[in-house]
């Protein structure tokens, strides 16, 4: 079997990203880039992509462009066609040596991440097993879902959504960034009402976002702030390169840590363990490096003692693929789940991924497990 193309597919969502004024959901991603790998056996593989898709596009799809035994500059798509595409290790690294001069990080490891995506749904289809079992061990049949969601403006919208959530049957919810920082007083009033709302028996999590810059020390009040109301983890309350500021935090406060969705990378994951000392890792499989980063980020961080628990806010694809991600590690403890209605968040697999008692199952067909909705590519895609 060979690769035959690799293509990144431009898709533009009718509704745009909005930021929920009441209990409304926002409405997801409005662009996505889906990576399409081809093969001469007929088999296909796919993975979205969250970054600017037409640059991913050119990254990919640019011709060879170096002299012959320098290969730094490469399009991505003309170091892998003609390539065995089960080898996914091997192919990783040619991407990244080759585009190194332009790459390493960024648009072209994210183009990476979605075409090592692609190659492990490649296998498992020729192989007739999930990913997760390629990956070596398939440890759990679901996984706990977290709704994954905006903060909302005021107390009593954040108190509807939570509501909405436990209705739903989720047994944790996230709140992430919005409006949180504008006004620390009303930072602390949104988040009691959550708890207030949800009661003992169910797991807050917060997402402050860093798009508020923060010194380590205004992030060491933030957390403190709230910690009355039990977070399982504060995210990302510091630029997602501020390594040494996360240990400072991470060593002042009792609730666990977590960051990692912007970073990239065994090398980058290994620096949030060693040096930035957080507790829980979140790798997003698009971004990250795919499969074949993520699988050396569960074993670098079960040694250091480290929680993976994987970003995973665009599609049903992404959140297949990190199911996965999860049913091969033995601390699994919760799949992300985008609560958005969205069109590219909801439509683009036949076969949507429902929460079920607070559970999403692991998908049991071969390779990601869930089949690309044709049509709906067609309808949305605009390059
Ligand atoms: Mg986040």
């Amino acid at each position: 079997m060979k690769i035959t193309n690799v293509e990144v597919l431009v898709l533009k969502s009718p509704g745009l990203y909005n930021r929920p004024a009441g209990s409304e959901e926002p409405l997801g991603p409005t662009y996505m880039g889906l990576v399409r790998v081809s093969t001469d056996a007929g088999i296909t593989g796919y993975s979205d992509m969250e970054t600017s898709a037409p640059v991913a596009k050119a990254a990919v799809e640019a011709p060879s462009w170096s002299e012959p035994g320098n290969e730094c500059f490469e399009g991505l798509a003309s170091l892998i066609v003609g390539e065995n595409p089960l080898e996914p290790e091997r192919l990783w690294y040619k991407m990244y040596r080759g585009s190194i001069y332009y790459g390493r990080r960024g648009v072209a490891i994210q183009a990476i991440s979605a075409i090592d995506i692609a190659l492990w749904d490649i296998m498992g289809k020729f192989y007739g097993q999930p990913v997760c079992v390629l990956l070596g061990a398939k440890w759990r049949d679901r996984v706990r879902a977290y709704a994954s969601t905006l903060f909302r403006a005021t107390p009593e919208a954040m108190r509807e959504a939570a509501r909405r959530y436990l209705d739903q049957g989720f047994t944790a919810i996230k709140f992430g960034w919005g409006v949180f920082g504008e006004d620390a007083g009303r930072d602390v009033r949104l988040v009691e009402a959550a708890r207030t709302e949800i009661g003992d028996g169910i797991d807050l999590l917060i997402d402050t976002g860093w798009f508020v810059e923060r010194t380590p020390k205004q992030a060491i009040q933030v957390v403190r702030s709230l910690e009355p109301y039990r977070p399982f983890f504060i995210e990302e309350p510091l630029h997602p390169e501020d390594y040494d500021g996360y240990r400072r935090l991470a060593e002042a406060v009792e609730t666990p840590i977590a960051c990692g969705e912007q970073e990239a990378t065994e090398w980058g994951f290994h620096d949030l363990i060693t040096r930035a000392k957080v507790d829980i890792l979140q790798p997003d499989l698009t971004r990250c490096g795919g499969f074949t980063v993520a699988r050396k980020i569960v074993h670098i961080a079960e040694r250091a003692n480290v929680l993976v628990i994987p970003h995973s806010w665009s599609s049903d694809l992404l959140t297949a693929a990190s199911l996965h991600l999860n049913a091969f590690q033995r601390r699994a403890v919760f799949i992300e789940f985008n609560t958005s209605q969205g069109p590219l968040s909801r439509e683009l697999v036949n076969n949507p991924l429902r929460m079920q008692d607070g559970y999403l199952e692991v998908p049991t067909a071969p390779g990601l497990g869930v089949e690309v909705n044709q049509e709906v590519i067609e309808k949305y895609r605009i390059a």
